[in-house]
Protein backbone atom coordinates (compact mmCIF):
# COMPACT_ATOMS: atom_id res chain seq x y z
CA UNK A 1 0.00 0.00 0.00
CA UNK A 2 1.43 3.75 -0.50
CA UNK A 3 1.82 5.76 2.01
CA UNK A 4 -0.77 8.99 2.61
CA UNK A 5 -0.14 12.11 4.91
CA UNK A 6 -2.30 12.20 7.35
CA UNK A 7 -2.92 16.16 6.92
CA UNK A 8 -1.76 17.97 3.68
CA UNK A 9 -0.35 21.18 4.13
CA UNK A 10 0.07 24.33 1.81
CA UNK A 11 3.65 26.22 1.58
CA UNK A 12 4.22 29.48 -0.35
CA UNK A 13 7.82 30.37 -1.31
CA UNK A 14 7.85 33.78 -2.56
CA UNK A 15 10.72 36.45 -1.87
CA UNK A 16 12.99 37.66 -4.49
CA UNK A 17 16.12 35.68 -3.53
CA UNK A 18 16.66 32.52 -5.76
CA UNK A 19 15.45 29.35 -4.40
CA UNK A 20 11.76 28.93 -4.46
CA UNK A 21 11.25 26.54 -7.51
CA UNK A 22 14.20 24.89 -6.22
CA UNK A 23 13.16 24.33 -2.86
CA UNK A 24 10.06 22.65 -4.10
CA UNK A 25 11.78 20.59 -6.37
CA UNK A 26 13.93 19.55 -3.40
CA UNK A 27 10.89 18.96 -1.33
CA UNK A 28 9.28 17.06 -4.67
CA UNK A 29 12.59 14.46 -4.11
CA UNK A 30 12.27 14.25 -0.79
CA UNK A 31 8.47 12.96 -1.15
CA UNK A 32 9.22 10.70 -4.06
CA UNK A 33 12.04 8.74 -1.87
CA UNK A 34 9.45 8.14 0.88
CA UNK A 35 6.83 6.36 -2.03
CA UNK A 36 5.08 9.64 -2.36
CA UNK A 37 3.69 10.84 -5.58
CA UNK A 38 4.27 14.54 -7.00
CA UNK A 39 2.58 16.37 -9.53
CA UNK A 40 4.46 19.82 -10.91
CA UNK A 41 2.27 22.29 -12.84
CA UNK A 42 4.66 25.19 -14.27
CA UNK A 43 3.00 28.19 -15.04
CA UNK A 44 4.23 31.21 -17.46
CA UNK A 45 7.05 28.22 -18.08
CA UNK A 46 7.12 26.67 -21.66
CA UNK A 47 10.98 25.81 -22.47
CA UNK A 48 12.07 22.22 -22.61
CA UNK A 49 15.34 22.88 -21.52
CA UNK A 50 14.79 22.67 -17.41
CA UNK A 51 16.79 19.91 -15.80
CA UNK A 52 13.68 19.38 -13.40
CA UNK A 53 11.90 18.40 -16.57
CA UNK A 54 14.50 16.37 -17.86
CA UNK A 55 15.53 14.38 -14.38
CA UNK A 56 11.87 13.56 -14.11
CA UNK A 57 11.04 11.94 -17.23
CA UNK A 58 14.19 10.20 -17.35
CA UNK A 59 14.69 8.73 -13.80
CA UNK A 60 11.68 9.87 -11.90
CA UNK A 61 8.16 7.78 -12.30
CA UNK A 62 6.64 9.49 -9.47
CA UNK A 63 6.87 12.58 -10.74
CA UNK A 64 5.24 14.29 -13.05
CA UNK A 65 5.59 18.12 -14.88
CA UNK A 66 3.35 19.64 -16.76
CA UNK A 67 3.73 23.04 -18.08
CA UNK A 68 1.39 25.48 -19.15
CA UNK A 69 2.61 28.61 -20.19
CA UNK A 70 5.27 30.06 -23.52
CA UNK A 71 8.68 29.82 -23.85
CA UNK A 72 8.26 33.75 -24.28
CA UNK A 73 8.03 35.92 -20.55
CA UNK A 74 4.41 37.29 -19.94
CA UNK A 75 4.37 41.46 -20.13
CA UNK A 76 2.79 42.28 -16.82
CA UNK A 77 1.23 44.93 -18.33
CA UNK A 78 -0.37 43.44 -21.37
CA UNK A 79 -0.30 39.75 -21.34
CA UNK A 80 -1.47 38.12 -24.45
CA UNK A 81 -4.47 36.22 -24.93
CA UNK A 82 -2.49 32.95 -24.98
CA UNK A 83 -0.58 33.50 -21.73
CA UNK A 84 -4.49 33.82 -20.33
CA UNK A 85 -5.99 30.78 -21.50
CA UNK A 86 -2.96 28.52 -20.99
CA UNK A 87 -2.31 29.92 -17.00
CA UNK A 88 -6.08 29.12 -16.49
CA UNK A 89 -5.56 25.83 -18.88
CA UNK A 90 -2.67 25.28 -15.84
CA UNK A 91 -4.82 25.74 -13.47
CA UNK A 92 -7.65 23.67 -14.67
CA UNK A 93 -5.04 20.87 -14.69
CA UNK A 94 -3.91 21.62 -11.11
CA UNK A 95 -7.48 21.14 -10.06
CA UNK A 96 -7.87 17.97 -11.78
CA UNK A 97 -4.57 16.41 -10.38
CA UNK A 98 -5.08 17.90 -6.76
CA UNK A 99 -8.85 16.09 -6.99
CA UNK A 100 -7.43 13.12 -8.37
CA UNK A 101 -6.36 11.69 -5.34
CA UNK A 102 -3.80 10.23 -7.29
CA UNK A 103 -1.22 12.45 -5.87
CA UNK A 104 0.39 13.40 -2.52
CA UNK A 105 2.36 16.43 -3.44
CA UNK A 106 1.24 18.60 -5.84
CA UNK A 107 3.23 22.07 -6.84
CA UNK A 108 1.94 25.35 -8.50
CA UNK A 109 5.27 26.91 -9.88
CA UNK A 110 5.35 30.31 -10.45
CA UNK A 111 1.65 30.73 -9.48
CA UNK A 112 2.32 33.55 -7.57
CA UNK A 113 3.36 35.50 -10.13
CA UNK A 114 0.42 34.39 -12.25
CA UNK A 115 -2.32 35.52 -10.03
CA UNK A 116 -0.02 38.73 -9.41
CA UNK A 117 -0.15 39.64 -13.28
CA UNK A 118 -3.64 38.53 -13.47
CA UNK A 119 -3.68 35.83 -15.28
CA UNK A 120 -5.78 33.34 -12.95
CA UNK A 121 -7.98 35.01 -10.30
CA UNK A 122 -6.92 34.74 -6.94
CA UNK A 123 -10.32 33.37 -5.71
CA UNK A 124 -9.65 30.31 -7.82
CA UNK A 125 -6.45 30.04 -6.36
CA UNK A 126 -7.77 30.22 -2.48
CA UNK A 127 -10.78 27.63 -3.59
CA UNK A 128 -8.24 25.07 -4.52
CA UNK A 129 -6.51 25.68 -1.45
CA UNK A 130 -9.88 25.05 0.44
CA UNK A 131 -11.19 22.16 -0.82
CA UNK A 132 -8.48 20.24 -1.66
CA UNK A 133 -8.44 16.45 -0.24
CA UNK A 134 -7.17 16.48 3.17
CA UNK A 135 -4.08 14.44 2.55
CA UNK A 136 -2.76 16.52 -0.14
CA UNK A 137 0.23 18.66 0.33
CA UNK A 138 0.26 21.69 -1.74
CA UNK A 139 3.26 24.01 -2.27
CA UNK A 140 2.35 27.67 -4.49
CA UNK A 141 5.91 29.34 -5.08
CA UNK A 142 6.79 32.80 -6.95
CA UNK A 143 7.48 36.16 -6.34
CA UNK A 144 4.64 38.70 -5.71
CA UNK A 145 2.72 36.02 -3.21
CA UNK A 146 -0.78 37.60 -2.55
CA UNK A 147 -1.21 38.16 1.41
CA UNK A 148 -4.48 36.40 1.24
CA UNK A 149 -2.26 33.14 0.05
CA UNK A 150 0.35 33.73 2.66
CA UNK A 151 -2.44 34.08 5.16
CA UNK A 152 -4.47 30.84 4.28
CA UNK A 153 -0.96 28.67 4.15
CA UNK A 154 0.35 26.33 6.79
CA UNK A 155 4.54 26.92 5.61
CA UNK A 156 5.54 30.45 4.34
CA UNK A 157 8.64 31.01 3.07
CA UNK A 158 10.30 34.15 1.75
CA UNK A 159 13.74 33.72 0.19
CA UNK A 160 15.48 37.48 0.86
CA UNK A 161 17.72 38.56 -2.01
CA UNK A 162 20.96 39.19 -0.51
CA UNK A 163 23.10 38.85 -3.69
CA UNK A 164 22.92 36.96 -7.21
CA UNK A 165 25.30 36.88 -9.85
CA UNK A 166 22.75 38.24 -11.97
CA UNK A 167 24.21 42.27 -10.30
CA UNK A 168 27.45 41.63 -12.00
CA UNK A 169 26.25 40.68 -15.21
CA UNK A 170 26.72 36.85 -15.00
CA UNK A 171 24.19 34.47 -17.40
CA UNK A 172 22.43 31.84 -15.91
CA UNK A 173 23.44 28.67 -15.94
CA UNK A 174 22.64 25.16 -17.15
CA UNK A 175 22.28 22.85 -14.14
CA UNK A 176 22.36 26.06 -11.36
CA UNK A 177 19.32 27.85 -13.23
CA UNK A 178 17.24 26.07 -15.40
P1 LIG B 1 15.23 28.84 -8.85
O1 LIG B 1 14.40 28.32 -10.00
O2 LIG B 1 16.67 28.93 -9.25
O3 LIG B 1 14.97 28.18 -7.55
P2 LIG B 1 13.48 30.96 -8.05
O4 LIG B 1 12.37 30.04 -8.34
O5 LIG B 1 13.69 31.36 -6.63
O6 LIG B 1 14.83 30.38 -8.66
P3 LIG B 1 12.41 32.82 -10.00
O7 LIG B 1 11.91 34.14 -9.61
O8 LIG B 1 11.44 31.76 -10.39
O9 LIG B 1 13.39 32.32 -8.85
O10 LIG B 1 13.46 33.05 -11.16
C1 LIG B 1 14.03 31.96 -11.80
C2 LIG B 1 15.34 32.32 -12.47
O11 LIG B 1 15.81 33.62 -12.13
C3 LIG B 1 16.49 31.39 -12.07
O12 LIG B 1 17.30 31.27 -13.18
C4 LIG B 1 17.19 32.11 -10.97
O13 LIG B 1 18.56 31.81 -10.83
C5 LIG B 1 17.02 33.52 -11.39
N1 LIG B 1 16.89 34.36 -10.19
C6 LIG B 1 16.38 34.03 -9.00
N2 LIG B 1 16.44 35.06 -8.14
C7 LIG B 1 17.01 36.07 -8.82
C8 LIG B 1 17.35 37.43 -8.51
N3 LIG B 1 17.11 37.92 -7.30
N4 LIG B 1 17.90 38.18 -9.47
C9 LIG B 1 18.13 37.69 -10.68
N5 LIG B 1 17.85 36.44 -11.07
C10 LIG B 1 17.29 35.63 -10.15
MG1 LIG C 1 10.86 29.95 -9.67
Amino acid sequence: MRPRLERGYVHVYTGNGKGKTTAALGLALRAIGQGYRVFMVQFMKGSKDYGELKAAARYLPDFTIVQSGLETFVDEDNPSPEDVALAQKGMEIARRAVASGEYDLVILDEINVAVDYRLIPLEEVLDLMRNKPAHVELVLTGRYAHPRLMRAADVVTEMVLINHPYYRGAENRRGIDF
